[in-house]
């Protein structure tokens, strides 16, 4: 028992320090500024008014019973008060409290404030606690039309990220990833921040899959049809360890369809397409039909063009942060979850898991959020342009 209590003990760790929380938030945007006072919840938390923090964003609050919807940016939020859980999309997240009705009010954690808006819209939102100040950044340079986002985006666009391999298909082995950790954990992690970033920049996102779960090779590209603008493969490329120089290649590069133009394309085409062997071995489709959509003709031609301009952006994000080298963009007409698109598709190569350089970077936290930054940044530049290039029909509302 006494060691019970002695290793309890040591777990246990000193309260944190009460933070200084301020009277009030000062909550800057482009429509005015509001001071927002902060009360405290009957545990001395501080708390903030949720309809009047949402107004001041230009969001908005509804109530159904205990469950409250609000919604800023794009996105929405469900809270039920009473509980310190909230909901965004699919995923179910923590508050530092709960979200509690007083007098005729509702009120959420300052941390909504704080750490939470801004670290879910990082381009849009930020908050300086020295001066216990909220800022909503405006739009950056040209004039912005009515109706576009403050990046210079119309809104409804919608793209669909493709984490590579999940479930019984691992992917590659991921030589120098930590052990246990294989190509389909690292497209997950790097795919969900891909998502965050472009909610952040007011893009929906839908994912191939968003858990451990092998979604067919076939089925993914197809995801991105009606209302879709961009199918975004992510995976790790891998070289064979009978390469005598397989541990010191490094880089990233982009496969759009098209005809072949490097032998190096067809390696990794055939590499992706191992994914198949786990469809067919399972029996949920005969080789043949698999092999029929590899080599069926290319009606997705229409489209090389923008898949280019999408996978050069995507290229020249990548290099900004990347220390690897830039590979390029290459061009297949192998790779089955790319011939199986229906809009502007790519797969992505991130880094080298067989580089110890690439494969440190791919699995730390920060070179994730880098990536997912670089990609989130080059498919908003994209869709930008192509917002211009369809300009007449963007202005009278026919985005796409
Ligand atoms: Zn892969």
């Amino acid at each position: 028992m006494a060691i019970i209590l002695a290793v309890f003990s040591a777990l246990v760790l000193p309260p944190p320090p009460p933070s200084p929380s301020p009277a009030a938030v000062t909550i800057a945007t482009p429509r005015g500024e509001v001071r927002v006072s902060v009360e405290r919840d009957h545990t001395g938390a501080p708390i903030v008014p949720v309809r009047q923090v949402f107004t001041a964003l230009g969001g908005m609050v509804s109530e159904t019973g205990d469950w409250v919807e609000a919604s800023v940016s794009g996105q929405s939020f469900r809270f039920l008060v009473g509980t310190p859980y909230y909901r965004v999309g699919d995923q179910v997240l923590v508050l530092a409290t709960p979200m509690v009705r007083r007098r005729d009010s509702l009120f959420v954690p300052l941390q909504f404030l704080t750490e939470i808006l801004p670290q879910r819209f990082v381009q849009r939102y930020h908050y300086d606690g020295r001066r216990a100040h909220f800022t909503e950044i405006a739009g950056t340079g040209s004039v912005q039309h009515a109706g576009t986002l403050p990046n210079g985006l119309l809104p409804g666009h919608m793209v669909t990220i493709d984490p590579g391999h999940g479930g019984s298909d691992p992917g590659n082995p991921g030589k120098y990833f930590p052990k246990g950790v294989q190509e389909k954990h690292v497209t997950l992690q790097i795919g969900l921040l891909v998502r965050n970033e472009l909610q952040a920049r007011g893009v929906a996102v839908r994912m191939t899959r968003t858990s451990d779960v092998r979604t067919p090779l076939l089925e993914r590209a197809p995801m991105c049809s009606d209302g879709c603008d961009l199918f975004v493969s992510l995976h790790v490329d891998a070289l064979p360890s009978s390469r005598r120089d397989y541990k010191s290649v490094r880089g990233f590069h982009t496969l759009i369809i098209g005809e072949e133009n490097s032998a190096d394309a067809t390696r990794v085409a055939r590499m992706e397409n191992e994914s198949l062997r786990y469809e067919i071995e399972d029996g949920a489709g005969a080789e043949d039909d698999a092999l029929a959509f590899i080599f069926k003709d290319l009606s997705r031609n229409e489209y090389l063009l923008e898949s280019a301009n999408a996978a050069e952006l995507i290229q020249a994000r990548l290099a900004k942060i990347h220390s690897g080298e830039n590979i390029g963009v290459r061009q297949t007409n192998r790779l089955a979850v790319l011939n199986t698109a229906q809009r502007p598709a790519m797969l992505v190569e991130m880094g080298y898991a067989t580089n110890r350089q690439d494969a440190q970077f791919m699995q730390s936290p920060s070179g994730q959020r880098k990536i997912a930054g670089a990609l989130a940044d080059a498919i908003v530049q994209y869709l930008i342009a192509y917002d211009h290039k369809v300009g007449a029909g963007a202005l009278s509302g026919v985005g796409k």
